[in-house]
């Protein structure tokens, strides 16, 4: 099969929203913008031996390389409706390419999400996607809003994917059964897309953590140009890192804790006026909010252990050119 009867075959599909004016098959698509609304775009590129592994499972991927584009939309608070898809890969294997595919339009008919453009080339296998959300003028969460007194919060559990990767690589043990949940963790994460909407206008400044909590949270303490106090005790984790993290592997799991990546958890900060709002917003999406310290004037991050004495060295965030 050549690459035009590929994306025929794969990618090709007619629109099925109304926004969509022009959808794939042409030199470009066009999008019509609804009343009120603006257009929020993101794009990220996964590639092979680097973010993901050689001979990874096609149909995790798929679900993967559009879960992280999802996540930054969410950590805008928009509302994710429209992505283009470019792949290059080593020959066009339509076995491969169909669970890819398999996977990334599953988790994109759970968003509602349309492919409204694309591109395959022969090369490295690589992916990129832009992804393109909606949410109403002006209400966009970033990362330069905190203000001194906001309380810091995090979804879900940090250092999972982390803890996943190190396990597979044999650099510690976990139980098979936590094993199991940690390393679904790593290949499908599942974007905050709710909760990035529902932070609208709670939330002062919000981000993903992708790249580990001690390098994100620092992103929006440069843009907010405030520090925070975070207390470790405080993060949520899983009991199998909470674990290592009293023993012997107690540098292993503060690295994972607080610089492991691929969380693809939502990282915020709200005023404690938003407490209750956020509690409800946690009981509504079924997802743990959970405080773990405040913004602090000092423009520095300082992580109290669980003596509450800062921690002297900091483990380093995910470096992609490291
Ligand atoms: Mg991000």
């Amino acid at each position: 099969m050549n690459e035009f009867e590929l994306i025929d075959r794969y990618f090709r599909r007619a629109p099925r929203n109304a926004d969509i004016r022009i959808g794939i098959g042409d030199d470009g698509a066009v999008l019509a913008p609804s009343p009120g609304m603006e257009y929020v775009m993101t794009v990220d590129m996964l590639v092979e031996g680097r973010h993901f592994a050689v001979g990874c499972d096609p149909r995790a991927l798929g679900h993967k390389t559009l879960a992280v584009n999802l996540s930054d939309l969410a950590a805008m608070g928009a509302l994710p409706r429209f992505v283009l898809l470019a792949g290059a890969l080593p020959a066009p294997d339509a076995v491969w390419i169909e669970a890819f595919m398999r996977g990334f339009d599953a988790l994109a008919a759970e968003y509602d999400v349309e492919l409204i453009g694309g591109d395959t080339t022969r090369g490295p296998r690589t992916f990129s996607v832009t992804a393109i959300g909606e949410l109403p003028t002006g209400s966009a969460l970033t990362r330069g809003g905190a203000n001194p007194g906001d309380i810091v919060y995090v979804s879900g559990r940090l250092g999972d994917a982390a803890l996943a990767l190190a396990a597979a690589a044999g650099r510690t043990d976990v139980d098979a059964e936590s094993l199991a949940l940690l390393t679904q963790r790593l290949n499908e994460p599942q974007p905050r897309v709710a909760l990035g909407v529902a932070l609208r206008g709670v939330a002062s400044a919000a981000l993903d953590v992708s790249d580990g909590l001690t390098g994100d949270l620092g992103h929006v303490l440069a843009a907010s140009r405030v520090g925070a106090s975070v207390d470790l005790a405080a993060i949520p984790c899983a009991d199998a890192l909470r674990t290592k993290l009293d023993g012997a592997e107690r540098e292993f799991a503060l690295g994972a804790l607080l610089a492991g990546g691929d969380d693809y958890e939502l990282c915020f900060t709200a005023s404690p006026a938003m407490r209750e709002r956020i509690d409800a917003i946690g009981r509504a999406l079924g997802l743990p909010l959970t405080p773990i310290g405040s913004i602090t004037v000092d423009a520095n991050l300082v992580i109290n252990d669980e003596r509450g004495t800062p921690l002297t060295a900091l483990p380093r965030a995910f470096d992609h050119f490291s």
